[in-house]
């Protein structure tokens, strides 16, 4: 099982936000910013290649709903979800980084020869 399963099974614990039948809302335990919070479906996906269009709809709102119980509605913040290898995505469990409480740089390449491109 993996690890977000187990913090949905409540065998891994987990700084909670919010969740309701569908989703859960829980803070990154390594925040890149002053808010970082993981919204993850409570079902199993792989990443964002399987999630179903009725799992994003779902998704979405509650994702809505995250950035105006955390305070960073009306300030602004970055939602990202990473995929496979090239996108960094470390935890194979479909998951929405929620970012903000601070002006967010931009600029995403890991290596030097990447960033001719910019
Ligand atoms: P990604 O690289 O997109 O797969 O992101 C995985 C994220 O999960 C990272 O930001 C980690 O800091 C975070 N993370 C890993 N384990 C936990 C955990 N047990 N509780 C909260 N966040 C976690």
């Amino acid at each position: 099982m993996c690890i977000f399963c187990k913090i949905v099974n409540s065998e891994l614990p987990s700084n909670l936000v919010k969740e309701n039948d569908d989703f859960m809302a829980f803070h990154d335990l390594n925040p890149k910013a002053p808010i970082h919070i993981l919204v993850i479906p409570k079902q199993h996906v792989d990443s964002f290649n399987e999630v179903t269009p009725q799992t994003m709809a779902g998704m979405t709102s509650f994702i809505q709903e995250i950035a105006e119980i955390v305070g960073i509605k009306e300030s602004g913040y970055r939602v990202i979800t990473n995929v496979g290898d090239n996108g960094g995505q470390e935890v194979k469990h479909l998951h929405w980084h929620v970012l903000g409480g601070a002006k967010l740089a931009w600029g995403h390449f890991a290596d030097a020869e990447s960033s001719k491109f910019l």
